[in-house]
């Protein structure tokens, strides 16, 4: 495990500016004081996450995701909290002294890499195949198709020659039978462990990180279908759960602010020839709600580009869709030459399929193209239906200007006069506009009563040292589990740290439901975050009356089960000595509020 110095975490911490880190991956709002921003984690519509400048922390109202600004980070990139710091040290040209490799070795587990290394040992095999004298014609062939060795090398390119080839080798080696079957290296048939993609071209496909995952591959059979096959699931590989390319694009996602999504290997291969190096491939055309997710990890901007022809046409409709609901900004590449980029290439060479890729259309001139293609808009039925199609994506515009100019658009195309359609938008936006989530919702699910007088606690406490004092003093513990436990934790940080600062300490937590806590009760409005005796005394004796509450009620159900009556009697005086107790603390309540 590669373990920080606290000293070093909070260096790092201290140079970063959550606003600017956060605004780094997606794009902030400014209200008034405040900074919000769609909430990356959740199916967010609305801005739910906001931001503090002050106290350098976030957190997503709706969701609750929240922290500092290595919690953004770890759980944007789905990386740990040492390769979060790094990240963020990075940005800022802080050296942390820790590699990669180091960070390779602590994220996945010993079987996991077990894989990864009979992965790697089969991707290998399968380059130095292509290699040898028996696959000259299958390398003749890559080179005819415009598969140089720099991509060859580049994407990891390799050819099972037989049957047996890769198993073989791999048993020889001394894998497990029953490991290579679980990778869908191989399987048995007729008794015998054969290979999965014989006399295939085989491409490797990889995790985010660039670790082995799965293969797909193509036939070198002639009229075989289908001519490309996936590993199946496996412990490692799930394809609605894959992004085919995405280790090596993923920087240039970032560089581009923008990824371009095509269908399958070939397809990545050829933007690759056109210096297109931000380009993803769904392996298909069906696009899973967790690519998706991933999708949005990577960028706001999506270029689709699946292939010319109606399949294709249909999968950049369907999918731009799926993705625009989804708050990503969509184009599309103008591609109307009913060929895939690889065959674009092939016939017109790679400055056309530059030309191509760099004419796109916005989505809803995409969907207005797309749509006309299927209905005859001289006939009036198919003209209203049309129109309400694309209305319905005009209406999920949030730029005014841009509704308006294409609702005129809209209307030059089907004669349909401007105001009716815009009468129409405005009722189907009603329609779509989703319920919103008040904050003040979510701040009633905190209970009253004795819960709310330890967060009002735990808020001060957070706040300021001088409540940490009176807290040691007057109160001393709090009888909820958690928030004792976050009390404890706020008084050890004190101890060791010379000042309390917020986001330093949600480092410093390494519970994930005590962080949740502190977030909440930082966030939660109506709380005093501000040194407030009165309002510590009035909590610490709600907790004392609630606690002699209680125990009231546990002696009156004693005194329910038991027959002695001189046991009832006993009970009875207790319950009368508690009441009096309570009765004194609530005048001096009374008496402090005076
Ligand atoms: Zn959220």
């Amino acid at each position: 495990m590669v373990r920080l110095d606290e000293k070093v975490i909070n260096e790092v911490r201290n140079k970063a500016d959550i606003a600017e880190i956060i605004g780094h991956y997606i794009p902030l709002i400014k209200k008034g004081k405040n900074l919000t921003a769609v909430c990356p984690f959740h199916d967010d519509h609305n801005p739910s996450l906001s931001i503090s400048n002050d106290k350098q922390i976030y957190k997503c109202f709706v969701c609750g995701n929240g922290g500092n600004v290595f919690t953004f980070v770890q759980n944007y990139e789905k990386v740990s909290f040492v390769e979060a710091v790094k990240k963020v040290a990075e940005f800022y040209n802080i050296d942390i002294g820790i590699d990669n490799d180091d960070l390779q070795d602590d994220r996945y587990d010993e079987k996991t890499k077990h894989y990864f290394k009979v992965l790697n040992e089969a991707i290998a095999f399968l380059q130095y195949q292509l290699t040898t004298v028996n696959s000259k014609n299958v390398l003749d062939y890559l080179h005819d198709r415009g598969y140089d060795d720099d991509i060859i090398k580049t994407f990891k390119i390799g050819f099972d020659p037989d049957k047996y080839a890769l198993s073989k080798f791999l048993l020889a080696k001394g894998y497990h039978e029953g490991d290579l079957i679980k990778l869908n290296l191989s399987k048995n048939y007729d008794d015998q462990v054969q290979d999965v993609f014989s006399e295939r071209i085989t491409f490797p496909i990889f995790d985010r990180f660039g670790s082995p995952i799965a293969f797909t591959a193509r036939t070198m059979i002639k009229d075989l279908q289908p001519k490309y096959v996936n590993s199946t699931e496996t412990p490692l590989f799930t394809k609605g759960n894959t992004l085919y390319n995405v280790h090596a694009a993923f920087e240039h996602i970032r560089k581009e602010h923008s990824v371009y999504i095509v269908e399958g290997v070939t397809d990545v291969i050829a933007l690759y020839k056109a210096k297109k190096k931000n380009v993803i491939a769904t392996l298909g055309t069906a696009l899973s709600k967790q690519q998706v997710q991933m999708i949005k990890q990577l960028t706001s901007n999506v270029i689709l580009c699946y292939d010319g022809d109606i399949a294709g046409q249909n999968a950049n409709y369907k999918n731009g869709q799926i993705l625009n609901d989804a708050f990503i900004n969509v184009t599309v590449v103008n591609n109307d030459t009913n060929n895939d980029p690889d065959d674009i290439i092939k016939k017109e060479g790679v400055d056309r399929l530059n030309q191509i890729l760099d004419d796109r259309l916005t989505w809803i001139e995409f969907v207005m193209n797309h749509l006309a293609k299927d209905h005859d808009l001289n006939n009036y039925s198919q003209k209203k239906d049309y129109a309400i199609c694309v209305l319905k994506q005009i209406a999920s515009l949030k730029d005014e200007f841009d509704r308006n100019a294409f609702i005129n658009r809209l209307s030059i195309l089907t004669g349909f006069d401007v105001t009716m359609l815009k009468g129409t938008i405005n009722k189907d936006q009603r329609k779509i506009s989703i319920k919103k989530t008040r904050k003040e919702d979510y701040e009633d699910k905190i209970t009253s009563g004795r819960l709310r007088a330890e967060y009002e606690i735990l808020a001060q406490m957070l706040s300021s040292p001088d409540a940490c004092d009176y807290f040691v003093e007057s109160i001393g513990y709090l009888p909820t589990a958690s928030n004792n436990h976050l009390a404890m934790l706020i008084l050890d940080y004190l101890r060791r740290h010379e000042q309390f600062i917020i986001a330093d300490f949600i480092s410093y937590i390494d519970d994930e439901m005590l962080k949740d806590l502190t977030l909440n009760v930082l966030n939660w409005e109506h709380l005093a975050k501000s040194y407030n005796k009165e309002v510590l005394f009035d909590a610490n004796n709600k907790i004392k009356v609630s606690l002699i509450d209680e125990q009231i009620s546990e002696l009156k159900k004693k005194q329910r089960m038991t027959s002695s009556n001189s046991k009832k009697q006993e009970i009875t005086n207790e319950i009368l000595s508690l009441k009096r107790k309570r009765n004194s603390i609530q005048t001096c309540i009374m008496e402090e509020n005076k």
